[in-house]
């Protein structure tokens, strides 16, 4: 069977599009949907034109309504939104959202299901594919038909397209950064997808899983949040100290940046690990990318070479953070973060 379906050609694409409907399974807060999820949508745009998006909301309570109903009306590309309100959903856990994911499958038969490869995505869809006995692909940048997408390899040192010849649903998780945000009208009234309840009568029994959630705790910050931030200020292992991240803090705070950290600064106990920056941390492509002490090494590189404007400092005039920077400064930080906190001041 599955030499006959590698060996089978596929209907061009505009015949496929014909019959595409994607369902986004998103994440929510405060009433919102995440900018990453909106990426989501966005990608889900990019697959087909005419194709039909659905976006599932699951949780409980009047966020998770406000969220609904933010959804509807304003995201013009979304044609339908679902709502899944259980207690059981109301924290991300992989199990009963795989299970969600599985049934609102059975019942709406989309041909593609995106989401995010945020923590979220990450967690629930692997899953959901395994349920829905589909092989995922993961992490793409780039939709270049309904079935051919790009995506990164060796830490991202090069791109693979690959084509998806399995069964619907073709599984994705996109990575936000590679897709633009999703237009919002000033106006909301010209817009009004329908809001469905999904029907959960019969999803307590099976959605008892392994986990459980046992409690969030979050950095209570001010500063922009790391994956979404304009500016980015990254401090590696040759800032020395967690006292001395006090000084990068300082210039993220007037530049109104994010912080982040290489994996070397995390695991030296400099930084929390919420803000490592790489292949097995945050994804990054900020408008400006300031690394102070950081080498460079390849799993640095895969989160952030998609700045748009990279700047380095390093006292090592050979580190290979200079080849992907824009502009490189061979210096010590510890001379030039005060030099730059003088020439901006902030508030
Ligand atoms: P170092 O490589 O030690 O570099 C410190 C730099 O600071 C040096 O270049 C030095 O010249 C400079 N320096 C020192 N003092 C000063 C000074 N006073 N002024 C200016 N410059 C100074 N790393 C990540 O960052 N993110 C990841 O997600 C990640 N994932 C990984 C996954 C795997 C499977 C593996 C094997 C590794 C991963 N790593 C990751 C680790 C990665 O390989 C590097 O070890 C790490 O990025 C190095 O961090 P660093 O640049 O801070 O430290």
């Amino acid at each position: 069977t599955l030499r006959s379906l590698r060996n089978r050609s596929f209907p061009p694409s505009s015949l496929i599009s014909r019959f595409m409907s994607t369902l986004v399974v998103a994440e929510h807060e405060g009433g919102s949907i995440n900018q990453s999820s909106l990426s989501a949508i966005a990608a889900a745009g990019a697959i087909s034109e005419g194709n039909s998006i659905s976006v599932l909301l699951a949780g409980s309570g009047s966020s998770l309504q406000e969220a609904a109903s933010h959804a509807a009306s304003s995201l013009p590309s979304v044609s339908q939104v679902l709502v899944a309100d259980s207690d059981i959903l109301t924290h991300p856990l992989a199990e009963p959202w795989a299970d969600l994911v599985h049934l609102v499958q059975q019942k709406g038969s989309y041909s593609h299901i995106v989401s995010s490869s945020s923590s979220f995505g990450k967690n629930i869809l692997p899953r959901a594919a395994a349920l829905l006995d589909v092989s995922p692909i993961t992490d793409v940048i780039r939709v270049s038909g309904p079935r051919l997408f790009v995506r990164p390899i060796y830490a991202g040192n090069a791109l693979c397209t690959v084509q998806y010849t399995g069964a619907d649903p073709c599984m994705l998780t996109i990575r936000a950064t590679s897709f633009a945000l999703p237009q919002m009208p000033a106006e909301s009234k010209s817009h009004a997808a329908p809001i469905s309840q999904v029907d959960l009568s019969t999803f307590s029994e099976v959605a008892l899983g392994k986990s459980r959630w046992l409690k969030h705790t979050s950095l209570e910050i001010e500063r922009p949040d790391l994956g979404n931030a304009r500016i980015v200020v990254t401090g590696g292992r040759g800032l020395k100290s967690a006292e001395n991240f006090k000084l990068l803090e300082k210039l993220a705070e007037n530049l109104g940046a994010a912080v982040g950290a290489t994996r070397a600064a995390v695991d030296d106990g400099y930084v929390p690990n919420e803000l490592q920056v790489g292949q097995t941390g945050k994804i990054v492509a900020p408008e400006l990318y300031m690394a102070f002490g950081v080498s460079g090494a390849i799993q640095h590189l895969a989160g952030m070479r998609d700045s748009k404007v990279i700047v380095a400092v390093n006292k090592d005039g050979d580190a290979p953070i200079f080849q992907v920077a824009d502009y490189g400064l061979v210096g010590d930080l510890f001379q030039v973060i005060p030099e730059l906190l003088e020439k901006l001041p902030g508030k």
